[in-house]
């Protein structure tokens, strides 16, 4: 049983004063972590704290930042398998995948380790005599408020960039994966001075206490609801809202693929994580020609995943987070199957403790159900048959949501219409996952705004400030 404390001032075990939570194994329902819940006053006081803390950090050469964050990522190294348990214990995924969201975190950090301290501003040309330069300051104190899906990797980009770029940090990881956020705290605090970052553990309320106080930036990484609920928060008290949210994902399978290939990759799409994923497939729009063949072959990929709990070495289909979101995917198959999809297989909830829910496959969805239009976050695969290309692309943009797509195609000017047509941050040609390393993107519409990845998300936490330099007097130095 991990006990959670939180991290106040540089002091551990402040605060914690609204209540408990208890997190359980998703695998088997027994209990996994104690967790404090912040009050209101409490997130005040750690907002203040932050705030002391704020100037003397700014201060700090960018070279001795960027020392601090490499210890860190020693010491995030050194508990890495500890984190990977955790996030298996909290939120179900197997352990392997769990493995490789520590790993992807850590080479985050160790990313924004070498590359903040080489990325300064830039001199204008002014006048002869005249100074002119543009540079990147620190934004100040920064709220970073992250998901449960993938809560290393994503955590380390937030805070890695955040930190690095001589900003204190109030970190607020979910509800859901407390632990993994606590201990990752504790590596993170271990290599850097008292006071930089804070720990505030809870749920929704305190998310929402911590992006309705007085911080430079409130950095989000979760679903749309939440938020528009911090835009606005952000908009009352001027702080910068960096959010990185939902998506409703399109995979689209053009008529000249090989439609088992194509489900082998919808499969991967769709099921990993169990669908937990911001960029899962949420939605297939395939064409005609090969519609029957691909559900064929993504049903029989469906039914042969072994299900079970994250801790087993063979599991390749974990449970879900908890019962209330098994609650949610289960609602909206229902409510397809209701409106006239059909079942191909899965769409039933399991005898048995835990949050397992089965690979499912839809077919016969229409592109008006809330299967296909919003985000569903598990393993279901709606299937939607079209006749062209055109209109596939049609049905793929016509979404609130624009944080990315895929397109199956042996074509290459399918190619180039997909990623110059589609409104999306990410487009992926012939694979559902996978891009060079330091890629990132614009989410767009209700997935968000703001870089939440890669080199620029550096940028997201500074703010650049132009100066212009004159000699007194009108004369010369
Ligand atoms: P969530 O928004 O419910 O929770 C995320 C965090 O926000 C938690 O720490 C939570 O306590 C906090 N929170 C909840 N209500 C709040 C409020 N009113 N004000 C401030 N904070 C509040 O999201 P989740 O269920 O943890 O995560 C799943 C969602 O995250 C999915 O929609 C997924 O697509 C999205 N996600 C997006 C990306 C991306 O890069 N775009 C990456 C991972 C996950």
């Amino acid at each position: 049983m991990y006990n959670v404390a939180q991290l106040i001032g540089g002091v551990w075990g402040a605060g914690g004063q609204g209540g408990e939570l208890v997190v359980h194994d998703p695998a088997d329902g027994t209990p996994v972590s104690t967790v404090p819940v912040a009050t209101a006053d409490e997130v005040g006081k750690a907002v203040e704290a932050a705030r002391d803390a704020a100037a003397e950090w700014a201060a700090t050469d960018p070279a001795e930042r960027a020392a601090a964050l490499a210890r860190a990522v020693d010491a995030v190294a050194a508990v890495a398998e500890e984190l990977a348990e955790a996030v298996t214990a909290e939120m179900g995924k197997p352990l392997a995948d769990a493995r490789g969201g520590v790993a992807a975190g850590l080479g985050t950090l160790r990313q924004y380790a070498e590359l903040a301290p080489v990325r300064g501003g830039r001199t204008l040309l002014g006048a002869g005599d005249a100074i002119d330069f543009m540079t990147p300051q620190p934004r100040g104190v920064v709220a970073a408020i992250t998901p449960w899906n993938d809560p290393v990797a994503v955590s380390c980009g937030l805070l890695g960039a955040a930190l690095v770029t001589g900003n204190v940090v109030l970190y607020k990881p979910s509800e859901r994966t407390p632990a993994t956020g606590w201990l990752l705290a504790r590596a993170l605090d271990a290599a850097l001075p008292a006071g930089v970052l804070s720990l505030l553990t809870g749920g929704g309320e305190v998310g929402a206490a911590l992006a309705g106080s007085e911080v430079d930036v409130v950095a989000h990484v979760g679903s749309t609801t939440t938020g528009r609920a911090i835009a606005a928060a952000a908009a009352r008290t001027g702080a910068k809202a960096l959010l990185e949210n939902g998506g409703s994902d399109p995979l689209i399978v053009d008529a000249d693929v090989d439609p088992v290939w194509a489900a082998e990759q919808a499969a991967l799409g769709a099921f990993a994580n169990a669908g937990q994923i911001c960029v899962a497939v949420e939605r297939i729009y395939a064409h005609r020609d090969v519609a029957e063949d691909f559900v064929a072959a993504l049903v029989g990929r469906a039914e042969s995943l072994r299900t079970g709990p994250g801790r087993a070495p063979e599991t390749q289909l974990g449970p879900l987070v908890d019962r209330r979101h098994r609650d949610h995917v289960h609602g909206q198959v229902t409510a397809a199957v209701a409106e006239g999809a059909r079942l191909r297989t899965g769409g039933t909830l399991p005898d048995g403790p835990g949050a397992f829910y089965p690979a499912t496959v839809v077919t016969e969805c229409r592109h008006e159900m809330a299967l296909a239009r919003e985000e569903t976050f598990g393993p279901v695969a709606p299937v939607i048959v079209v006749d062209s290309f055109s209109e596939a692309l049609r049905c793929a943009a016509d979404s609130p949501y624009g944080l990315a797509a895929t397109v199956l195609t042996g074509s290459m000017s399918h190619a180039q219409r997909a990623w110059r047509e589609l409104p999306v941050g990410t487009v992926k040609v012939n694979a559902v996952f996978g891009g060079a390393p330091g890629g990132a993107a614009h989410p767009r519409r209700a997935s968000g705004h703001g870089y939440g990845y890669g080199p620029e998300l550096l940028d997201e936490f500074t703010a650049t400030k132009a100066v212009h330099v004159e000699a007194p007097g009108g004369g010369h130095w």
